[in-house]
């Protein structure tokens, strides 16, 4: 059986997660065996599952470190992992550990983080990956495609809690003023 990395990446809102689930399903109907991790930091929502903005989820195992997929995905047809970003770069290595030994290996995870640079191992991940998608948002103050994560500042966000409220999705333009007037 051949393995493969796929990897979706885009800003926040972009529909990374909609997107995993979506293939993650897919799999499920077709009876493989599916198998979904996160790194145990990211207790946003829910500390197991995977959940979206729109509120699909699915059922995932936080994980502290990369290296326990290898023995936890054992005897998976196919593993995704959400936001990946929050891995070190040995996420790369293990992905491609699992691909090699046959596993479909699905990554979501920010391509940039709210500075706009690339964001922990997610390039390495881009350039070994067979398939690579980009997906979008729409951009809060103009309505064109986003893709940036711009942070509000603490100062005009007074008391708002959760990450819903700490980003925005953005274009390159709405970025870049947001960052200038900073
Ligand atoms: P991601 O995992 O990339 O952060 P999700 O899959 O969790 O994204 O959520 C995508 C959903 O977020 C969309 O289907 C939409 O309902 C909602 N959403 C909220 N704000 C935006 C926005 N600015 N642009 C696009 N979708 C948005
Ligand atoms: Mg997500």
């Amino acid at each position: 059986r051949q393995g493969w990395i796929e990897v979706v990446c885009g800003s926040m809102f972009s529909g990374k997660t909609e997107e995993l689930i979506r293939r993650l399903n897919r799999a499920k109907i077709a009876r493989q065996r599916v198998e979904i991790f996160k790194p145990a930091l990211d207790t946003r929502y829910h500390a197991e599952d995977v959940v979206s903005h729109n509120q699909n989820s699915i059922r995932s195992t936080p994980v502290p470190v990369a290296q326990e997929m290898l023995l936890l995905a054992a005897g998976c047809d196919v593993v995704g992992v959400d936001e990946a970003q929050f891995f070190d770069e040995s996420l790369v290595e293990v992905c491609v550990q699992l691909a090699n030994r046959g596993t479909r290996v699905i990554v979501a995870g920010l391509d940039m983080d709210y500075m706009g640079q690339p964001f922990g191992p997610m390039p390495a991940l881009m350039a070994v990956a067979e398939f690579v998608t980009k997906v979008h948002a729409v951009c809060v103050c103009c309505g064109e495609i986003a893709s940036y994560s711009f942070r509000v500042a603490a100062s005009e966000s007074k008391i708002l809690l959760g990450e819903t409220d700490a980003y925005e999705a953005r274009c390159r333009y709405c970025f870049q003023e947001g960052m200038r007037e900073k």
